[in-house]
């Protein structure tokens, strides 16, 4: 008899696990109440990256002063972005439920939760519950914005980063909460868009967690771009206020007294576990004190046949890492961890922010190695020195590379400029393969192009 395997879920973790684990050969049935993709499809990673790509051909238009072209303007037409967003999403949810059905994936439309250790009840959105027995159970529900609770989201000025795509009304001017990834996206979303950008930062830099030299070149940009920085102050209220003139707008008070008005506000301070209604104390499974599922190195919760991955698991929130997660339960449910299974090691998870210029980074970061005391090499080239970047126009960032001094192999980097996501491949393989230095400087690379800078600080 073949593993009876219920997934919870059908974002990126879930339905990753999903297909692999019916090639491998299991009885799989996913369970998801809104819409294969999960919310990393419906409001997260595909709408808002489908925006900025529209706010960058704008940035980018303006950039082409002096490259030969009359207009250096471009117009955005709300509708026709609205309708783009919502094509691009129906397509890969059809592609991606195509995949499931074709591989034998039972789908339900409904919501599920565990009843014991091996039972899960399950309520289709259009029928009556029913309980299946399971072999094994994956547990990918995902996460969604915190609300603070001293703020109210209206969906209309007060938005949460689900409220965007784009919004009711675009706004004029907008107050963005939380300088982390998601806030800076926001920020370089709407400055795009011609809004005037207020960023609350809590600290005394943006991206806190990261690189200061990165941060700077962003920080820099912002404020070419007009966007208000006000730092070391935390929101503490936000409200609606009636304007002189009949209108209203959105009030954002600071706890060190700095009092903002914009014509609306987005909250983008993190986000809080689906674990709620799961049924997690009737099957024995432990969380966090943040609500997380505790998951070892094979996404086994302490119940060694339910498993979590994705957000849920409070590692890495990004798709890339719960898709990778749920791939990995897969093998391990169906006992592959023996053969060709490796471990996911999530230090080695590359991550871009989608701002322009976009930001990526892998593995080890200059300031962990030197807190660590590590002995480190790094070596910096501007995209200046590449003839490419002349030749986009954009000569902004640079390529970073961290490695053994010793040995010569990549340990890390970092990259700020265009392109940066795709870029950092390079040195997220050469970290996953603990490739060195000279690995990536002998490479024959395209000539004119950005990578040229990579070889060159692999120099
Ligand atoms: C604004 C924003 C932008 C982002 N951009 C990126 C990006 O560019 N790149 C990147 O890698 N990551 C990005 N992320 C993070 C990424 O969206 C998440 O890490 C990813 O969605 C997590 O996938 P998941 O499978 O855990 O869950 P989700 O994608 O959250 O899917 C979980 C699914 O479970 C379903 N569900 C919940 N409870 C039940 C239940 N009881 N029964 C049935 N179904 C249920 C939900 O309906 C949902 O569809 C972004 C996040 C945000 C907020």
């Amino acid at each position: 008899m073949s593993t009876r395997f219920v997934i919870i879920g059908g974002g990126p973790a879930g339905h990753t696990a999903a297909t692999h684990a019916a090639r491998l050969g299991a009885d799989v049935t996913l369970v998801e109440r809104d819409v294969i993709g999960g919310a990393a499809n419906l409001w997260d990673c595909i709408p808002s990256k489908t925006m900025i790509a529209t706010g960058n051909a704008i940035s980018w238009y303006r950039r082409t002063e002096g490259m030969g072209l009359e207009t250096t303007e471009a117009e955005v037409d709300v509708a026709a972005l609205t309708e783009r967003i919502e094509s691009i999403k129906a397509r890969l949810q059809r592609g991606t439920t195509k995949l499931l059905t074709s591989q034998g994936v039972n789908l339900v439309n409904g919501s599920a939760r565990l009843l014991s250790a091996h039972e899960v009840e399950i309520t289709p959105v259009d029928g009556v519950p029913q309980v299946v027995h399971a072999d094994a159970v994956l547990l990918a529900t995902g996460s969604r914005p915190r609300v603070p609770e001293w703020c109210q989201p209206d969906g209309e000025r007060i938005l949460t980063t689900r409220d965007c795509y784009p919004p009711k009304q675009f706004p004029e001017s907008i107050t963005v909460i939380g300088s982390g990834v998601t806030g800076v996206e926001f920020v370089h979303m709407f400055a795009s868009f011609g809004a005037k950008v207020t960023l609350v930062v809590s600290r005394q830099q943006v991206l806190p967690a990261k690189d200061p030299e990165v941060a700077a070149v962003l920080e820099e940009d912002f404020l070419q771009r007009g966007v208000r920085l006000l730092k070391g102050a935390r929101a503490v209220a936000i409200e609606r206020e009636a304007t002189g003139d009949g209108g209203e707008q959105v009030v954002v008070r600071c706890d060190d007294g700095r009092v903002v008005h914009t014509s609306h506000a987005v909250l983008a301070i993190g986000s809080v576990p689906n674990s709620d209604g799961l049924g997690l104390e009737a099957a024995g499974v432990e969380v966090d004190k943040g609500g997380y599922v505790t998951i070892d190195h094979h996404c086994r919760s302490n119940v060694g046949h339910i498993y979590a991955a994705g957000d849920l698991s409070g590692k890495l929130p990004l798709a890339s890492v719960a898709s990778m997660q749920g791939r990995k339960v897969a093998e391990h449910v169906m006992g592959l961890e023996r053969t060709v299974h490796r471990h996911l090691d999530y230090d080695k998870a590359a991550s871009a922010i989608f701002t322009e210029p976009e930001i990526a980074d892998v593995g080890l970061a200059e300031a962990d190695a030197f807190a660590s005391g590590r002995k480190i090499r790094v070596t910096k080239v501007p995209f200046s020195s590449t003839p490419k970047a002349l030749i986009n126009n954009d000569w902004r960032g640079f390529v970073k590379i961290v490695s053994d001094p010793a040995t010569g192999v990549v340990l890390g980097g970092s990259i700020v400029g265009r392109h940066a996501a795709e870029l950092i491949s390079v040195i997220a393989l050469a970290v996953t393969a603990n490739l060195k230095v000279t690995d990536i400087m002998e490479s024959l690379l395209v000539h004119p192009a950005l990578a040229e800078a990579l070889a060159e600080a692999a120099e």
